[in-house]
């Protein structure tokens, strides 16, 4: 059966798949494309000189859902990547070897920058060290340091903003044949805070009962344009406006959220996941949820790209110090208490009745430290947690039976828990 979808899925489709085909024209038009992570991504930065980004997560993530990757991380399995490694860099390697052809089938072009920010995980600067070996153009690199004291130091900052202007603006510049425009970069921060409003305002409607929006499954819909090259955008503006359009309407009508087997009716569980979803079963990873009503009403995983519900919103007025806070606040750059704190306050403000976490094999920047943080979590509040493990985008590890089975009887274990209350 086709999967439903909210219009506003529709738009993020077809924002995706316009900038894929844009990619693949960018030679033939004589632009040039920046590769770099979406933690810490300068994309306001990378299109203020008229650069157009490329996101490797992304593109694995949608290798995983269009079902390709398997047969990349074999691929690269083949030519020695050992099984160990984070499967979204396999992904990419894979799907490189086999023509570097995108998700959508139109080739991705090379890069002509390596944009390295090293935001929260070691394994991004081992990725491009790889991609290094295979393209002949520049490294920038851009080291964002750990935020482990739970709050961003003036020097940190300072340290960001020192590396923006030494390394990557002069990178940016050679690559580009421009120069540096502040005023520029000022008008696409603007255009960032707003669509940043809307979003909180999205992700926050979770807070509604029943929950108009699943702020996971859906969720990462509504990050797609924001996370990956849109942020500092008309488009993205827009996108926001319009999803906020949408969820105001379920909320004046009392609706729940959108699942690809149509509205779902009924809310009985409302539940905080951390940690990324599986993308090889992606459907039917959701199907457990809502085949039960259980709705999630927040996640960590939606603040990879960045952190907003707490306050951060892109300053025009200080560009650069905010391109330096951005990066520090995102999720996986913070310490186990930040993460901790996150999502004790979600279980507390969403309302919800338990909390799951999905650790994923392949990384090591989610996934450490999450039993402790079951525990944690369990004594502070008093919600029961249940813990899953699964993968990214690598379909060997997705055991569909063993998971569901594991959600069902988490599921009966809170409504025991509600009866006997
Ligand atoms: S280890 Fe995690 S954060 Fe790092 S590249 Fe892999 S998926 Fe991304």
């Amino acid at each position: 059966m086709t999967a439903q979808k909210e219009p506003s899925m529709l738009l993020q489709k077809q924002l995706l798949s316009d900038h894929f085909d844009a990619l693949a024209r960018a030679h033939e038009e004589g632009r040039k494309v920046v590769y770099t992570f979406v933690p810490g991504n300068l994309n306001e930065l990378v299109r203020s000189f008229d650069l157009l980004p490329v996101l490797p997560e992304i593109n694995a993530l949608q290798s995983g859902m269009r079902k390709l990757s398997g047969g990349y991380i074999t691929e690269a399995e083949k030519h020695g990547h050992s099984e160990d490694v984070c499967t979204y860099v396999k992904c990419d390697i894979g799907m490189l070897r086999r023509g570097n052809i995108g998700p959508t089938g139109k080739r991705l072009p090379p890069p002509d920058l390596l944009l390295l920010s090293y935001t929260g995980c070691f394994t991004f600067m081992k990725w491009f060290e790889l991609l290094r070996e295979e393209y002949d153009c520049p490294v920038a690199m851009l080291h964002v340091p750990y935020q482990s004291e739970g709050r961003i130091d003036p020097h940190q900052r300072q340290y960001i903003v020192d590396q923006l202007r030494s390394e990557v603006i002069p990178k940016l510049e050679a690559v580009s044949g421009r120069a540096f425009d502040e005023e520029k970069l000022r008008e696409m921060l603007r255009l960032s805070a707003r669509a940043e409003d809307d979003l909180v305002w999205a992700l926050e409607s979770a807070k509604h009962v029943p929950s108009p929006i699943d702020a996971y499954f859906a969720g990462v819909y509504y990050l797609g344009p924001i996370f990956s090259a849109f942020r500092g955008t008309e488009a993205a503006v827009e996108y926001y406006a319009a999803l906020r359009r949408e969820i105001e309407g379920r909320i004046a009508a009392g609706e729940g959220p959108v699942t690809p087997d149509g509205p779902m009716h009924g809310e009985r569980y409302r539940l905080v996941v951390e940690g990324p979803p599986n993308w090889t079963s992606f459907r039917e990873f959701w199907r457990m949820f809502y085949e039960e009503q259980a709705v999630v009403v927040a996640s960590t995983y939606t603040k990879v790209g960045g952190l907003y519900d707490t306050g951060f919103r892109h300053d025009p007025d200080h560009p650069l110090e905010t391109l330096a806070d951005y990066c520090l606040g995102c999720y996986t750059n913070l310490g186990l208490p930040s993460r901790v704190a996150l999502l004790e306050r979600y279980i507390r403000e969403y309302g919800a009745d338990g909390f799951l976490i999905n650790s994923v094999k392949s990384c090591n920047s989610f996934s450490v430290g999450q039993l402790l943080m079951l525990r944690q979590l369990e004594e502070r509040t008093g919600v029961p947690g249940a813990f899953i493990e699964s993968d990214l985008v690598d379909p060997r590890y997705f055991s569909a039976a063993n998971i569901k089975n594991r959600i069902e009887s988490y599921l009966q274990m809170l409504d025991q828990k509600r009866g006997a209350a």
